[in-house]
């Protein structure tokens, strides 16, 4: 978050990318990168070498990278005078990630380039391999002394961090043995999102929501991450996920936190992610004979989604036949502290839903005493705030205002902030701002190894209960709709899944 330095200011850097042939070098490290340094957010010496095993040129790569960018960076297609610049500083190493040679090899090349700048560069190794290989690169950098100089090896970990409560204590133990915390840089791109990071400002920058922020004045809260695409071509990934360790597990859990967690007494990166494992160690386990009662689990059929027939989840590329994952997941959860307690947090996600959306809504307590006629409340809906993370940003209040006239008549009315402006300028890829903090050496917005096993904590009675007894009723929603109809047996009465609110929206004539 400190990105105070300027180009000249910051030191030399090498970024070491496993996996650097692969979708998510290609579609969001390699844009990112090219997006920081466009915005001269990167230092004049610096490296960017990518290791794979497949043999390839430096020219291919570059290319393929060229494309990504052009493809996939907010900020649009390279300039030819910029990317002309920026591609000299790419480069392929083929190795296999067993073997040491790979990075013995490695060192050697990182030394050079320290020579050749007369500076010992800061090295950022970022594992974008598949997760099978996490738990071996750090042992291997730790073998080839990669890992030695702590002020400036860093290691960067995508997601997923285990597969349960016990692999990710097992993953977070060989990085623990091989680099100190504060060198390791846990990735959960949704903490990059601007309207993620707004709500910390949100919420902590101003003294008008604060005081109703709690039990007496909310009455629950519900978090949705809504995709409208099927697993796509990610079938053989996801079979052994699902939607509980895909997303609820990291996005939707970090959304919760954000929004439950008391406010930091200083903007120390230990200081944010203790409030927030605050929240975590606050949820109240679920029993294992209760997981009916707070979670639900669904998966997509065949159907038809914009006209088009899309096969269901069963049929889909690399999903086993039969299978029993589910690509939807709902919970509710309480944390049992002062200011929220009694207060359920809904949280859902899943695949093949209505419509890409994320979003998190505080639904106030109605009034306590309903002085307006009832002919005036025809339409009455208690206050609600509105939390737009993707695909619009910004943050929409509804409330009660009376129609203009002789009468007192009432409707829901909203105000909005859009975070993207008119006309819209697009925010920096998460990406983008992740990795300007490894850069900076701000793990602010990484997630700490106790957050990290603190949230698959919660989930284990879930994933235990669901992995005893397979759905018999699978597949059980149609794509293009809002999940299983048991979603809804979460609800307390009165309380509802709201529709996504659409920031954009015209108001309607009062
Ligand atoms: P890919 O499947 O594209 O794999 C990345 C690279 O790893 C491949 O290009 C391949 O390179 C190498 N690789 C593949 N299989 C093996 C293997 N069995 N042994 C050794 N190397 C292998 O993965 P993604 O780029 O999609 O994802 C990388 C990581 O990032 C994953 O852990 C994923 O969970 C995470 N992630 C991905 C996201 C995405 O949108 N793609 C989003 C968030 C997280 P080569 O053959 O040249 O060695």
């Amino acid at each position: 978050m400190n990105q105070k330095k300027t180009k000249e200011t910051l030191a030399a850097m090498v970024f070491v990318i496993f996996g650097g042939s692969g979708d998510l070098t290609w579609r969001k490290l390699v844009p990112a990168g090219f997006d920081l340094y466009r915005d001269g957010r990167m230092p004049k010496h610096f490296a960017i070498i990518a290791v794979g095993r497949s043999a390839t040129s430096d020219a291919t790569l570059r290319a393929r990278f060229l494309d990504g960018i052009n493809r996939f960076s907010p900020k649009g297609k390279a300039k030819s005078s910029d990317w002309n610049q920026f591609r000299r500083h790419i480069s392929y190493h083929q190795g296999d990630y067993q073997d040491p040679a790979t990075y013995t090899r490695l060192g050697e090349a990182c030394d050079r380039l320290d020579r050749d700048w007369r500076e010992k560069a800061i090295r950022i190794f970022h594992l974008a391999t598949p997760p099978e290989l996490f738990g071996i690169i750090p042992v291997m950098l730790a073998g080839a002394g990669l890992n030695q100089d702590r002020p400036r090896a860093r290691i960067v970990v995508e997601k997923p961090i285990g597969h349960d409560l016990a692999s990710a204590k097992k993953l977070n133990a060989t990085l623990a043995e091989n680099f100190h915390e504060s060198q390791i840089f846990r990735i959960d791109h949704y903490l990059g999102k601007e309207p993620v990071r707004n709500i910390l400002a949100f919420r902590f920058a101003n003294p008008l929501f604060e005081p109703i922020w709690n039990r007496r004045y909310v009455d629950y809260v519900t978090i949705t991450v809504a995709e409208a695409e099927g697993v796509g071509h990610r079938g053989g990934y996801y079979d052994q996920s699902g939607a509980l360790r895909d997303m609820m597990q990291n996005h939707l859990m970090q959304l919760l936190c954000l929004v439950a967690m008391e406010p930091m007494v200083s903007f120390d990166p230990d200081e944010i992610r203790n409030k927030k494992v605050d929240v975590l160690h606050a949820l109240r386990p679920i029993k294992p004979r209760e997981v009916r009662r707070y979670a639900v689990r669904g998966q997509y059929g065949k159907g038809r989604v914009q006209g088009k027939n899309v096969r269901g989840y069963q049929s889909e590329d690399e999903v086993a036949t039969g299978s029993k994952t589910e690509t939807f997941a709902a919970m509710k959860l309480f944390v049992d502290n002062w200011r929220w307690q009694g207060v359920p947090f809904y949280l859902r996600t899943g695949k093949y839903l209505p419509q890409q959306v994320s979003e998190v809504s505080i639904q106030f307590r109605a009034v306590p005493h309903e002085a307006f006629p009832p002919e005036s409340r025809q339409d009455w809906q208690a206050s609600r705030l509105v939390l737009c993370i993707q695909p619009e940003e910004g943050i929409v209040q509804c409330f009660q205002a009376k129609v203009p006239g002789p009468k007192m008549d009432l409707r829901p009315v909203k105000m909005r902030f859009n975070y993207l402006g008119s006309p819209p300028v697009p925010s920096p890829d998460a990406y983008e701002i992740l990795l300007g903090d490894v850069m900076h050496g701000d793990v602010t917005l990484f997630m700490r190894t106790d957050q990290v096993e603190a949230a698959w904590r919660i989930l284990m009675p879930v994933i235990e209960a669901w992995g005893a007894t397979p759905p018999k009723n699978f597949p059980n929603y149609a794509p293009g709709t809002w999940g299983p109809a048991s979603a809804e047996t979460l609800l307390e009465p009165g309380h509802r899944w709201p529709l996504p609110t659409v920031l954009t929206e015209p108001d309607k004539q009062l």
